[in-house]
């Protein structure tokens, strides 16, 4: 009989605290998961499930001119937020329930409440102490706002799904994943977008030529993508804000959004419309500022450094390669350990967690050549290095393709994809491959199995296309576009 209440207390129920409890009571163990907020984490309520739903919501609007172009009579629709907003309410609210439903059919105990660590062993949750053989931290994280007076008067991407009304202008910053995509999904829906990088060039530490391109089809879309730019001072407008921004395209636009501000406050927040300074000087005026300006792990206030847990300077929990921290009975997974911050790699090391700790299996976590993908539009799928990181490390070969695709040029858009691969010219092995395409995430992920089994140029080269489709280009590439 064991001395603990439980063999495993999971604090977090996101994809990663939920799998490994479930894995673990699979295997026995008696296991109790708390949760503060609503169950399903970042990913499920508040991240990856209604931005993708968001993304399939704003790519209708190119499909009704595409429609014409193929024969069809149909009308330009306007989007209707409020509809797609509670649709997309009642799909979280399936999506948890069916969260709770396998954690109780795994026999998983549920607290719904903020668990707290006062020793190695023991929680506090819910006014009561529980105590635990294991104790895994899966608190994952949540967005941060620069440090700089007014701040709170923008929001984070958790505020999005949440919005009474689409902002008719919206100020997008950053330049990572979140803001990138937002800024498309946005587009899409109508919203007039205009994004600040502080950086010489969005989604930095991604391959070099997909970014530009990326950026180019985004500034195509109408997104007002301003490069090393910044926000310096935002404040609630008032009539006397009636700066617009000077000597670009969208003079016009900003002027008339200044006039009206009327109009603005109407569809605005509580806060109302925002007046923004930029580094360049130039002022403008924003129903909404959204700040996609990076993630902070969850670590405040669960007692983790009281009790020897090891927090870095990012306020991310040191784990080795089991996920355990340097307090033995204590291991963390996920966002919280700022390592790949991924949905699918968080459920990777829970599983792993769960081989290590409750089938005696010591299985170190595998980071190694993780496909992903940013649902920009188009899409960007990448597996392995880039090519500038390839070419710091050995000598490489370049196969690279660009191309208007079939379905979008005979509608007459300018869409572009990209296809590269980065080849090792020592022994062929295909280092990276990266796609900027529509539907670039479900193609990266087949070429994901490829690229892991270690596959060479010329596996790729044997590989029959299949005809017609965008990524069948990816086998036909015959000759190196460059040698680095
Ligand atoms: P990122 O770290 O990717 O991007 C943050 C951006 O904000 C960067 O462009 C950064 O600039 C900029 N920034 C940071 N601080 C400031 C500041 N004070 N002023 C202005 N700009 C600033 O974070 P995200 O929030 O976009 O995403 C967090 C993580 O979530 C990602 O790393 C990813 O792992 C995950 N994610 C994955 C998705 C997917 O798989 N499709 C989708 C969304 C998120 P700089 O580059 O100069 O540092």
């Amino acid at each position: 009989m064991s001395d603990f209440d439980y063999d495993l207390f999971v604090i977090g129920g996101g994809s990663g605290g939920v799998r490994a409890a479930r894995v673990a009571a699979a295997q026995g163990a008696k296991v109790a998961l708390a949760e503060e907020s609503r169950m399903g984490g970042t990913c499920v309520i508040r991240g990856c499930v209604p931005k993708k739903l968001m993304v399939f919501a704003s790519g209708y609007r190119e499909g009704f001119s595409e429609a014409r172009a193929y024969g069809w009579d149909v009308q330009d629709g306007d989007f209707q937020w409020p509809t797609f907003r509670d649709r997309l309410n009642s799909e979280l609210d399936r999506l948890e329930g069916v969260y709770r439903t396998l954690l109780d059919g795994s026999g998983v105990e549920i607290f719904d409440g903020r668990a707290v660590l006062s020793d190695a062993h023991t929680i506090q949750v819910n006014g009561e102490a529980k105590t635990a053989k294991h104790v895994l931290l899966a608190t994952g994280g949540r967005p941060t706002r620069p440090d700089m007076p007014n701040a709170d008067l923008g929001i984070v991407s958790d505020d999005i799904f949440h919005l009474d009304a689409l902002p008719k202008r919206l100020l997008i910053i950053g330049g990572g994943y979140i803001a990138c995509e937002f800024a498309c999904i946005m587009a899409g829906l109508g919203v007039e977008v205009t994004q600040f990088y502080r950086g010489a060039q969005i989604l930095r530490g991604f391959d070099d030529e997909a970014r530009g391109l990326i950026a180019e089809m985004m500034r195509e879309q109408g997104i007002d993508l301003r490069l090393g730019t910044n926000i310096v001072e935002m404040a609630p407008a008032s009539e006397d804000h009636t700066l617009s921004w000077t000597g670009t395209d969208s003079d016009a636009a900003m002027g008339a959004a200044v006039q009206d501000l009327e109009a603005l406050r109407h569809d605005a927040s509580t806060t109302g419309p925002i007046w923004v300074k930029a580094t360049n000087g130039q002022e403008g005026v924003f129903d909404r500022v959204l700040f996609a300006t990076g993630r902070t792990p969850n670590t405040d206030g669960l007692g983790l450094e009281e009790i020897g847990v090891k927090v870095g300077r990012r306020g991310e929990v040191e784990v080795d390669e089991y996920s355990q921290t340097g307090v033995p009975s204590i291991y963390a997974i996920g966002d919280v350990t700022n390592r790949v911050n991924l949905t699918p790699v968080a459920i990777r090391e829970g599983m792993a967690f769960v081989e290590t700790v409750f089938k005696g299996n010591p299985t170190p976590v595998d980071h190694d050549l993780i496909p992903s993908a940013v649902f920009t539009q188009p899409e960007y799928g990448t597996v392995g290095m880039t090519e500038e990181e390839a070419r710091d490390q050995e000598e490489i070969e370049v196969y690279c393709t660009s191309f208007r695709p079939m379905q979008t040029a005979f509608a007459g858009k300018p869409w572009r994809v990209l296809m590269k691969l980065i080849v090792a010219k020592s022994n062929r092995k295909i280092l990276g491959c990266h796609i900027v395409a529509p539907n670039a995430g479900e193609m990266i992920q087949l070429a994901g199995v490829a690229v892991k089994m270690g596959a060479t140029k010329e596996d790729f080269d044997r590989t029959v296309a299949v005809h017609p489709t965008m990524s069948e280009e990816i086998v036909t590439m015959k000759e190196p576009m460059r040698t680095a």
